[in-house]
């Protein structure tokens, strides 16, 4: 059985961008659309993504940045229609929630 996707999932505020975007597999454009990543691809301190649609895009890492803002707090308009996120997805996304105090911070998994 999958984990159900309304259950509550606490992540740091400080969690670092890269990991969190490889978990969640969700990327909020500057046009305030969200897509659903397909290839994440870390370069460094960049990282090459292609998302769902078909673009391709050069990310830095960097928790302070305004991606990394815009997935924290959730702001986008709506779920790229062509990127077909599932809805499943977007529930567990819906769910997930940044602590200051509280929360994983995505570094080891499985510890
Ligand atoms: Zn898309």
């Amino acid at each position: 059985m999958p984990t159900d996707p309304n259950k509550a999932v606490y992540y740091r505020k400080q969690v670092p961008l890269f990991r969190l975007v490889e978990k969640l597999k969700l990327w909020p454009s500057r046009r305030g659309l969200l897509h659903g990543i397909k290839e994440f691809e870390v370069l460094g301190t960049r990282a090459r993504l292609t998302t769902h649609c078909g673009k391709t895009m050069i990310v830095r890492d960097s928790k302070n940045s305004r991606s990394a803002r815009w997935l924290r707090n959730k702001l986008f308009f709506e779920a790229c229609p062509e990127c077909r996120i599932p809805e499943w997805k977007l529930q567990k996304y819906a769910a997930t929630k940044f602590k200051r105090g509280y929360g994983s911070y995505l570094r080891d998994e499985g510890r």
